[in-house]
């Protein structure tokens, strides 16, 4: 198994990346990562004030995929994801929903035990480790970490999980994977800015999908498959990713607009990931029990 050391951390995809590692498609990779916030908080003492903000964000990679052309699928299936056993949790003022609301900022160093993360003696909330930050170069300049749009990216989606599939588009030769930005826990919305942010480990399964033209980013999971959007208004994000969804099922199940919209309206959850990045990240998911065949 390759293995990308948090050594190599990235703040901005571009095709400019030096890549970190060189591999072949249906390569085992395990890519360390630093927290979304670089390791900076490390005691409840410590929040928002004095931050290098230049140091947050970093996604580990690039990871150059032998033979990934532009116009290729980088399918991206996700092994395992192994976090360290203390995450931290953090909001304040001008960050997140409430962020005009609140005054100064407060953390919480919170510690991870048998998939179970401690927010107090009374409250105990179940892991759902994910992944925050994944994506590859774009296509022209390059986009900070922090920020989603079509090439991935700070999505924040609770679903990019173990067993999940991330299918993100071919840019640049060689694709220029990283990811980074690992929650233990987080709910849709991410309505405060972090989630439970941890630093670990992430294992993945890397291939090249040709001669496909979907609508990306999407994931596909044991039940669903799903279609994401980033934009700066929400609506936008919405409509955005609804006609992925429908353009997916009319080129592949060769449905009718119509069918499709009433199909989705029935059957396809809209659902979303982050409201407090750059962009916010929406999503749809439609059930694969639907479709006709096993879509990977
Ligand atoms: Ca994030």
């Amino acid at each position: 198994m390759h293995k990308v050391s948090k050594d190599n951390i990235i703040y901005a995809m571009s095709a400019q990346n030096k890549p970190a590692l060189h591999a072949e498609p249906k390569a085992q990779i395990q890519f360390e990562t630093w927290d979304a916030l670089h390791g900076q908080v490390k005691s409840a003492d410590k929040g928002f004030e004095g931050l290098d903000w230049t140091r947050v964000n970093p996604a580990t990679g690039p990871v150059y995929i032998n033979g990934a052309q532009a116009g290729d699928i980088l399918s991206v299936k996700i092994e395992k994801i192994e976090t360290e056993k203390t995450g931290v949790v953090i909001c304040g003022k001008g960050m997140g929903v409430l962020g005009f609301a609140l005054q100064g900022s407060a953390t919480k160093i919170i510690n991870i035990e048998n998939d179970v993360a401690h927010f107090s003696e009374n409250i105990k909330l179940p892991v759902n480790n994910m992944i925050g930050v994944i994506g590859v170069a774009p296509k022209s300049d390059e986009i900070s970490c922090g920020v989603p749009d079509s090439h991935g990216g700070n999505m924040d989606c609770k679903e990019i999980r173990e067993g999940a599939t991330v299918l993100l588009p071919v840019n640049v030769p060689g694709a220029l994977l990283a990811l980074g930005d690992l929650h233990a826990v987080m709910a849709d919305g991410e309505i405060g800015v972090s989630g439970l942010e941890v630093a670990g480990r992430v294992t993945v399964t890397v291939d090249i999908l040709k001669n496909q033209d979907w609508p990306l980013p999407m994931i596909i999971n044991d039940s669903h498959v799903m279609t994401i959007a980033s934009n700066e208004d929400l609506d936008k994000a919405v409509d955005m990713a609804v006609a992925n969804m429908t353009a997916y099922l009319t080129q592949t199940e060769g449905f009718t607009a119509h069918d499709a919209v009433m199909l989705c309206s029935m059957a396809a959850d809209v659902r979303i990931c982050q409201v407090v990045d750059p962009k916010k990240t929406v999503r749809v998911e439609f059930p694969k029990k639907y479709l006709s065949d096993e879509i990977l």
